[in-house]
C-alpha cells in the first residue's frame, strides 16, 4: 500500500557518499598508481558489491538452467529469475508482471520493438525520433523505413541541446505511427519532456517509446504515469551486468505483435506443421536468457531501492552544479548541452584542442572521461565539433574527485596549448 511504501521510505538513511562509496570496490582501484576517478558513468556505472556477491554466488553455487527442470537448483533458478522480473515491474511501476520482457540491453529492446511493433507498420507510414539520438536509437528506424518503405522523420534540436518541440508537434499527424525518443541525451545531458511529447503522440494515434538507457540511473520513472508504450533500458548503465536489460511493453501491445526470434521457450506447442506461441512475457524470450544477467539486474534495482533516492537525485544535481562552476573558468570552454533540465553530464569542447588528446592526458593522470561522438555522430554534426569531452557523473562521485579532474584538466590544457 502507499501507507506501507511511505514508511519505507521514512527508514531509509538520509543519502551519504561516504557510506555509498563502501559499496563500489572499483572505488578503491588505481590506475597508474594514481586513485581512479571515474567519470564515464554514462557509458557504463560501476557495480555495487551485493551484485558482485550475487553473479559469484550464482555461479558457484546456485548454476542450472531456468523455466524447465523439476530439480531444486532449477526452480531455485526460475524463482530468483522471475522475482527479478517483478522487481522490475515495482521499479518501474509497470501494471502488471509479463508487462517486463528480459533483453540484452536497451539496443536490443528497440530492435525487438523495430522488428516485431514494425510488422505493423506499412508503406507511407511515419516514424519520428530525435536529433539527439543514441545510434541504437537511429539505425534500427532507418532499417524499418527502408523494409517498409516508410519515412523517417527527425524532431530538431535547438543550440541549447533542448528539442524543437514546436517542431515536434508540426511533424505528428494522422500518418505517425510511433515516436522513439530518448529519455535523456547521453552526449548532452538534456532531459527530455516525454510525458507530453507522449501525450501529444497518443492525440494523433501514435505509439512512444521511450529510450530510458541514460535515465532510469538518473530518475525516478514511472511508466504507468508517464503512459509510454515502451521502455527499454540496460542494466549496465543501472549498477547492473552487461548484456542484460529489460523493455517495458504495455500488454495490449505486446499481445497484437508477433514474436522477435523463434526458438525454446517462446512457444505454447509446436509441430511441423503449426507453432504457437507462448504468452507473455515469454513469447518475447527465446532460448536460454542471461540467467543472471536478469537476477542481478533485479539485485541492482533492489539496492537502488534502499538508497534515498530524492537524496540522491539532489546530490548527482549538486555534482552537475559544481563541476559546471569549476569548468566555467578554463579559457576557450565551451559547454555542449546547456538544457534547463539536465541530468549530471557535462559535456564540454574546448577551442583548438582535439578531445581524444584532452582524454588521453586525463587518463595518464588517473582520471576516466569519455571522449568522441558518444554514438551521437547527427549531435556533433550539429554542433560542428569531431567530439566532447563528457564527465558523467553517479551518486558516488565526490566533489573532492571533480577538484582532482579540474586540476588535472587544467594540467592537460596548458600542456597541449
Ligand atoms: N540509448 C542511449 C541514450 C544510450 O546512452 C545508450 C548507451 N550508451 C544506448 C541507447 C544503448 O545502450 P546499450 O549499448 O547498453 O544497448
Amino acid at each position: 500500500s502507499t501507507f506501507a511504501l511511505e514508511m519505507k521510505e521514512m527508514d531509509k538513511k538520509p543519502f551519504s557518499v561516504e557510506a555509498i562509496r563502501a559499496d563500489f570496490p572499483i572505488l578503491q582501484t588505481e590506475v597508474y598508481g594514481k586513485p581512479l576517478v571515474y567519470f564515464d558513468n554514462g557509458a557504463t556505472s560501476q557495480k555495487p558489491q551485493v551484485v558482485i556477491d550475487a553473479i559469484e554466488q550464482y555461479y558457484s553455487k546456485e548454476n542450472a538452467n531456468i523455466h524447465r527442470g523439476v530439480h531444486y537448483l532449477s526452480q531455485k533458478g526460475t524463482d530468483a529469475y522471475e522475482k527479478a522480473r517483478k522487481t522490475i515491474q515495482t521499479y518501474i511501476n509497470a501494471a502488471h508482471e509479463h508487462e517486463i520482457i528480459f533483453t540484452k540491453g536497451t539496443t536490443d529492446g528497440i530492435n525487438l520493438v523495430a522488428s516485431c511493433f514494425g510488422e505493423l507498420i506499412h508503406e507511407g507510414d511515419e516514424i519520428i525520433i530525435s536529433a539527439i539520438e543514441h545510434h541504437s536509437n537511429i539505425v534500427p528506424w532507418q532499417m524499418l523505413c527502408e523494409r517498409k518503405k516508410a519515412v523517417l522523420k527527425v524532431i530538431p534540436v535547438l543550440e541549447s541541446g533542448e528539442l524543437d518541440q514546436e517542431a515536434y508537434r508540426a511533424l505528428l499527424n494522422e500518418k505517425t505511427k510511433l515516436v522513439s525518443c530518448t529519455h535523456i541525451s547521453n552526449s548532452l545531458g538534456t532531459i527530455n519532456p516525454v510525458k507530453e511529447m507522449i501525450q501529444q503522440a497518443h492525440a494523433v494515434g501514435a505509439k512512444f517509446l521511450v529510450d530510458g538507457a541514460q535515465s532510469i540511473q538518473h530518475l525516478s520513472i514511472d511508466v504507468q504515469d508517464l503512459d509510454c508504450d515502451f521502455f527499454a533500458f540496460s542494466s549496465h548503465k543501472v549498477f547492473g551486468p552487461t548484456g542484460a536489460g529489460a523493455l517495458y511493453g504495455k500488454e495490449d501491445i505486446l499481445n497484437a505483435i508477433p514474436p522477435y526470434q523463434g526458438g525454446g521457450d517462446m512457444i505454447a506447442k509446436v509441430t511441423f506443421e503449426k507453432t504457437t506461441y507462448n504468452e507473455l512475457p515469454f513469447k518475447f524470450e527465446a532460448g536460454t536468457p542471461h540467467i543472471i544477467g536478469g537476477i542481478a539486474t533485479g539485485i541492482a534495482l533492489e539496492y537502488l531501492s534502499s538508497l534515498d533516492l530524492e537524496g540522491l537525485q539532489a546530490y548527482e544535481h549538486e555534482l552537475l552544479t559544481y563541476a559546471e562552476e569549476q569548468l566555467k573558468v578554463i579559457e576557450g570552454l565551451r559547454f555542449i548541452g546547456t538544457a534547463k533540465e539536465k541530468a549530471s553530464v557535462c559535456s564540454f569542447f574546448i577551442d583548438g584542442l582535439h578531445p581524444f588528446d584532452v582524454g588521453t592526458l586525463l587518463d595518464k593522470q588517473g582520471i576516466a572521461v569519455r571522449t568522441g561522438h558518444h554514438c551521437t555522430q547527427p549531435i556533433m554534426d550539429f554542433y560542428k565539433i569531431p567530439g566532447t569531452i563528457r564527465a558523467s557523473f553517479a551518486f558516488y562521485n565526490t566533489k573532492v574527485e571533480i577538484d582532482q579532474f579540474i586540476k588535472a584538466l587544467k594540467r592537460s590544457v596548458d600542456m597541449l596549448r
